[in-house]
């Protein structure tokens, strides 16, 4: 069979079998994939009829060391090989999780000290939620089980975790979401006191949030926001969570987001970054302290567990890529890089008139569409979408924003990207823009 006839059966198969998370069903159906990727190397992504495209999204904010890394390969057929899984329930152990759970005690902010692995994001972020309703029950305060997260947010797709989403669609779309979610506004201490004054404190485990709002639309936080977040929570007895699903690992230039802030959380979730999409793997970091007293106050069983808690293959998957993330800097590139793509968006928006506010911390960066700069008017309706397409003809992958009454273009390319290859995705974003503008 031809690569021609191949794609065409792929796109037949693709469109009757595949139902893609997060897709638009209908067009899915369809027009069947936009693309179907098959090599990656790099910050590039190659599709089945050979194009080259730049993966200004480090895919879905995940692939921070880049594509095509073939250490990460090895690293996982050795492990496999040698033992592809064996359970960490109970007491049971093995070494790649105890060196990972080791090593982020290391790199984690404070004294956040041990980790209880999953599979992804979600399941950290309702492993945070269960861990921190159960600490207060412990505690002899079960009236604690409310958690407080914030508009705009995204914490996933499971019950707790789009139950903990503030982008409202997330929820509406069925109507099972848990009890005792409630929604601050975003940035606003305020907002955040008035949610803890009506609920009353004594009814508060945990307040949640991300560090830098990604699938939000990118939203950098004020200065001394977290700062006075933590003040308030202290002083109301409530656990702090940071959500570092997508600012972990040296996306936005630290190792995690919210040592920007000079904060500590009681809790920190992660995913992602930590093997680079090389492997399923996330968890939740809890701090000593909580950690003792779970230990002290706990007399039974902790109930809560994946098949793929601390999962062999993916440990030590994580291991090498924070190895690397490491010894290559990318933490420093990401600062640095960061800074030059903000300066290509700077100079996209003096060109170009629908360009409002851009932003960046890190390799993690936001382009605000606007019909008139001086108001800041949005279109009548969204044009990014147009964009989205108008760069992937012209190479370059990224992500838009439409909710919320944002018309928002976000970008997280790899952390291993150049000066040149900046140049590249700006003259792409700088064609794609006089096209559509
Ligand atoms: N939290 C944040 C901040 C995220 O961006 C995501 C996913 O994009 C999640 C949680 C959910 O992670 P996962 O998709 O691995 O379940």
């Amino acid at each position: 069979m031809n690569n021609e006839n191949t794609v065409q059966e792929l796109m037949e198969l693709d469109k009757k079998h595949f139902l893609h998370p997060t897709s638009p069903i209908s067009q899915q159906q369809e027009n069947g994939a936009s693309f179907i990727f098959t090599e990656g190397q790099g910050i590039y992504l190659t599709e089945m009829n050979g194009q080259k495209l730049i993966d200004g999204m480090s895919s879905l904010w995940n692939v921070n060391i880049g594509h095509g890394r073939e250490e990460l390969g090895e690293v996982a057929a050795a492990q496999m090989k040698k033992l592809a899984f064996s359970s960490c329930f109970a007491t049971f152990s093995n070494e790649p999780a105890i060196r990972l759970a080791a090593k982020l005690a290391e790199i984690a902010p404070g004294n956040l000290s041990a980790t209880f692995f999953t599979s992804g994001g979600s399941e950290a972020n309702d492993t945070a939620y269960k861990l921190a309703r159960h600490y207060w029950i412990l505690k002899g305060q079960p009236n604690r089980q409310k958690i407080i997260s914030r508009t705009k947010s995204y914490h996933g797709v499971s019950m707790g975790a789009t139950s903990a989403t503030g982008l409202k669609p997330f929820r509406d779309f069925n109507t099972s979401i848990a009890p005792d979610f409630h929604y601050a506004e975003n940035f606003s201490t305020d907002s955040l006191l008035e949610v803890i004054e009506r609920e009353g404190a004594d009814t508060i485990a945990a307040f949640i949030a991300e560090p830098v709002q990604g699938a939000g639309g990118v939203h950098i936080a004020p200065e001394g926001y977290f700062k006075a977040v933590r003040r308030i929570c202290d002083e109301h007895g409530i656990l702090f969570i940071t959500d570092e699903v997508i600012t972990g690992f040296g996306r936005t230039g630290t190792y995690f987001g919210i040592e920007h802030y000079d904060v500590v959380p009681d809790m920190m979730c992660f995913a992602k970054g930590v093997t680079s999409g090389y492997a399923q793997l996330g968890g939740v970091m809890i701090s000593e302290t909580l950690h003792n007293e779970f230990a002290e106050l706990s007399k039974g069983t902790l109930l809560h567990g994946y098949t793929y808690s601390g999962h062999p293959m993916a440990c030590a998957v994580a291991l090498k890529n924070l190895e690397i993330i490491e010894k290559e800097n990318l933490i420093a590139n990401s600062k640095q890089m960061g800074e030059v793509l903000l300066e290509g968006f700077k100079k996209l928006q003096q060109q170009h008139d629908i360009i409002g506010e851009v932003r960046t911390l890190g390799l993690i960066g936001a382009i605000e569409v606007v019909k008139d700069k001086q108001t800041n008017e949005r279109f009548e309706s969204p044009i990014v979408p147009q964009l989205v397409s108008e760069a992937a003809k012209r190479g370059l992958i990224f992500r838009s924003v439409v909710f919320d009454g944002q018309d928002t273009l976000v970008f997280a390319p790899p952390l291993v990207i150049t000066p040149s290859e900046i140049d590249e995705m700006v003259n792409i974003l700088d064609e794609t823009f006089t096209a559509v503008g």
